[in-house]
This record gives C-alpha cells, sequence and structure tokens, in this order.
C-alpha cells in the first residue's frame, strides 16, 4: 500500500517501535559506510525514506510522520504535489535542460516571478539564473553589488546563515564551519543583528532604542569607524537558521535608510523566507521597503527541482555577460512546475493559508510561554521558533532541544532544530498546510516539551 492509499485514511502520524526500524537501520549503516561524514540529517532523523506525500512521509519501515522541515522550507505545496508532478513531468519529455537559452517554460517562470513582485518594483527589477543553490546566488548577489559599485567589502550580520560555499560561508555567522577552512573571503563585517530575545548588545527591549541599527549607522558614517563603505549589506529579515528571528521593524527601516543614503545596495537573502514562508510572497513586504537587490532559491519550484535567482534593479545590471555563468542554471522541470506553483498560491489562496495557520500556530503555542525552559516563542507566517534556555543560569538549552527533536519524532513528527547551539526548535510546515495536521503537530511538540 503506498502512502497515498493511506494516508487517505491515516492522515496522521504513526510510528511503531523503536526508531530506526529495522529496513531504516540497514539503509543508515549502509550509508556510514560510504558516504561523507558532513552528512548532517540521518544523525537527527534515524530514517530512511521510502516515499512522501503532502505532510506526510513514510520511511521503509513503515512509520509514518508528519514534515514540518520540508526538505529545509523547500517543499512549499507539501511533497509531491499532484499538480506539480503533472507539469514537471510533461516538461521532462519535453526538455529538461536549456543552460539559458529562452524557453516557454523559462519566460512563464520569469513572467510569474515578476508578477508576484510589489507593484512598483515590477518594471525595474532584473532577473539572473544561478547556479542552481541559495550559495550560488549569494555568491552571484555579492559579486553583482561589487561590480556594480567598485567596492570590496560586505556587511552582514551577526547569527546570520547564507550558505557554505566560500563567500556565502564567509558571511554566515556560524564559526564552527569557518574555522577550519583557512582564507575565507575577506572585507566582511559582521554586525550586531536585532536578535532582543538574546540581544548581541546585552539590552533590555523595554529600554533599547535599537542599538544594534544604530552601531551600524555610527560605524559607518564615522569618519574614523575604520570601514570603507561597503559594495553591499547582505540581511535575512527573518533568521532561518540562525533560530527564526525576524528584525525588528525599525531595524530594517534604519537599515533600508542608511543605505540608501550611502548608496549602498541592499540585499535581503530571501532563501528561506521568499515564496509565501513568512504569510507576503516576500518578507520584506512586511517592512514597508524595497531592496535593490534579492535572492531567492528554495521554494521557487514548490516541489523540490533546484532554481535559484537574483532579483535586482536594473541600474546593477552593469556585469558582462559570463559574468556569473554555471552549467545547471536552465532547469526546465523547476521553471515548469515553479510557474504552476505562483498559479496555485493564487488559486488556492496559499498565503492566506499561511495567515490563518500561523495564526493557529501561534495560539497553540501560547501555552509554552509559561515553560520554564521556554525564553521565546517566536515566528513569522509559518516559520517558527522555540527558543530553550536553562531558568536557573539562562544558558542556552541545546541539548534539551535535541531531545525535543528525538521524541517529537518518535511521536510522528519531524522538526529541525536552528540557533546558536541549536537551542531553538523550529517548525517549517508546508504552506497548504491543513488546520488538523497543524492540531496534531503542536500536540505532539507540547507533548514533547512536557518532561524536561
Ligand atoms: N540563505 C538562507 C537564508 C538559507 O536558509 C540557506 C539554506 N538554509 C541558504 C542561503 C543556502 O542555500 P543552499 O543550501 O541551497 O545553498
Amino acid at each position: 500500500m503506498t502512502l497515498l492509499d493511506q494516508s487517505t485514511a491515516l492522515h496522521r502520524p504513526m510510528v511503531r517501535g523503536d526508531l530506526p526500524g529495522p529496513g531504516s537501520a540497514a539503509l543508515l549503516a549502509r550509508q556510514d559506510s560510504r558516504e561523507s561524514n558532513a552528512r548532517v540529517y540521518g544523525r537527527h532523523f534515524p530514517i530512511a525514506v521510502e516515499e512522501a506525500s503532502g505532510s506526510f512521509v513514510r520511511d521503509v519501515d513503515g512509520n509514518v510522520f508528519i514534515d514540518f522541515l520540508t526538505g529545509a522550507g523547500v517543499l512549499s505545496l507539501g511533497h509531491s504535489h499532484p499538480e506539480l508532478v503533472e507539469v514537471a513531468a510533461e516538461q521532462l519529455g519535453r526538455f529538461c535542460h536549456g543552460l539559458d537559452l529562452p524557453s516557454p517554460a523559462k519566460d512563464a517562470f520569469t513572467t510569474a516571478q515578476l508578477s508576484m513582485l510589489p507593484e512598483g518594483m515590477r518594471d525595474r527589477m532584473r532577473v539572473h539564473f544561478c547556479g542552481p543553490t541559495g550559495a550560488n546566488a549569494v555568491d552571484a548577489a555579492l559579486k553583482l553589488c561589487k561590480t556594480a559599485t567598485g567596492r570590496g567589502d560586505v556587511v552582514a550580520f551577526s547569527g546570520g546563515f547564507h550558505g557554505t560555499t566560500h563567500a556565502a560561508m564567509a558571511v554566515t555567522g556560524v564559526v564552527a564551519t569557518k574555522a577550519p577552512v583557512a582564507n575565507g573571503m575577506p572585507g566582511v563585517h559582521v554586525f550586531p543583528y536585532s536578535h532582543c530575545s538574546d540581544c548581541p548588545l546585552d539590552l533590555r527591549r523595554d529600554t533599547c532604542s535599537t542599538n544594534c541599527i544604530a552601531l551600524l549607522e555610527r560605524a559607518l558614517q564615522d569618519p574614523h569607524g575604520g570601514i570603507v563603505r561597503p559594495a553591499a549589506v547582505l540581511v535575512e529579515l527573518v533568521q532561518g537558521e540562525g533560530g527564526v528571528v525576524p528584525a525588528t521593524l525599525d531595524f530594517v527601516r534604519r537599515l533600508r535608510s542608511l543605505t540608501r543614503e550611502l548608496d549602498v545596495p541592499l540585499v535581503v537573502d530571501e532563501v528561506q523566507t521568499g515564496c509565501g514562508r513568512t504569510g507576503t510572497w516576500f518578507a520584506f513586504e512586511q517592512y514597508g521597503i524595497e531592496p535593490d537587490v534579492i535572492v531567492a532559491s528554495k521554494a521557487l519550484s514548490g516541489i523540490g527541482q533546484p532554481v535559484s535567482i537574483i532579483l535586482y534593479d536594473e541600474r546593477l545590471d552593469v556585469w558582462a555577460p559570463g559574468a556569473h555563468t554555471g552549467t545547471f542554471r536552465g532547469n526546465q522541470v523547476a521553471f515548469a512546475a515553479g510557474a504552476r506553483a505562483v498559479e496555485i498560491v493564487r488559486r488556492d489562496d496559499v498565503l492566506g493559508n499561511v495567515r490563518a495557520r500561523s495564526e493557529q500556530v501561534r495560539r497553540r503555542l501560547e501555552v509554552l510561554r509559561s515553560h520554564p525552559w521556554v525564553r521565546d516563542v517566536r515566528g513569522c507566517g509559518l516559520m517558527w521558533g522555540i527558543e530553550l534556555a536553562d531558568p536557573a543560569t539562562g544558558a542556552r538549552a541545546g541539548e534539551l532541544a535535541g531531545r525535543v527533536q528525538g521524541r517529537a519524532l518518535r511521536r510522528g513528527l519531524i522538526v529541525e532544530l536552528g540557533g546558536r547551539d541549536d537551542c531553538v526548535v523550529r517548525l517549517l510546515p508546508p504552506l497548504n498546510v491543513t488546520a488538523d495536521v497543524v492540531d496534531t503537530a503542536c500536540d505532539i511538540l507540547i507533548e514533547a516539551l512536557a518532561t524536561p
């Protein structure tokens, strides 16, 4: 029986016996003996996946899980959305790989993506198709800004995550992955982000006047501040891997004013927040700003077919033909699925569902605020995080978060961790998740947190 057959009857998680089951254990052992030590997910989720549909994943032993990781935010319309599978299959037989040549599928995708921008931006934004990962698009954005400004430095923020290529890692906060790799990209200045529950300046929310952005303002405007005018400021408006941290409104608005005043391109990394994740197509819309460059990837195809783009103001379009090439920039299957995904998002009011389910998650997780080990519950759209800390010492409680993740898995819910010391339990459901599935997942999570 396939998951599709089962899920019509089930619609709920079901885990029998210990994890990993025998089938998963065998595949995990083979993986262990053959794959790189750098592999990650099987260490947290000891399962081998047989198939997946919508919000559910079935492992090779028949255990069914609610998937609130969804390929790290990639599967915005759930696993193998039938309409996307259909359009992808059709495209597969027609034309798959097209470098950066035009095609009807690519044209439809580009039209769809531009149509989702706020009206004032549609006509002046250019699209560049990048190698199909978020990190490659971050690299492209930085190269574009360096080329257009003739400058070399970049400002990024603590807690930020932008990928693991050399340049993307250089602008990422995580120190552990940088430390073993010498000679990273120079000229990166990391400034504090508005992470108010764990303030990098050790200030209190109620008395702070967004001193984190004030520090950047002062540094860039100070003739003795030591930093030459940068080529770009790169920011996530809601830090995802950093532990689901939405930037404050004041922080973002002042960042936009500052970069405009200094004529520094503002690059928003919407790899995770884009394509509806936060309840608007892009997160920047909620801050009332217009960035100069948008980086998008993960959910662009809606079905996990790799594709990444940068959208940027045409005045930056001064780079030469071939300035950012790459073989895999013409995934026609991703384009066809992505164009259809945009239609579905409009037709099914998926953004309305994101907002409604977001409100539901907020209500359901409210009870956790009084849990002694919960320091913060925060989210935006369908990106939620529960930050855990020791009530006695204030120390980040990554170990507890790991146990909660394990307990949730054993009850049939896949959730990711993030933030410093992995102390934030993160939820990234599909954007078309139902109220029933959200309720079941919240029940599991609350139960998993019940015992410290
Ligand atoms: N930027 C952000 C905000 C991300 O969350 C990620 C991936 N988690 C990346 C960039 C890197 O994307 P990729 O893994 O596709 O290179």
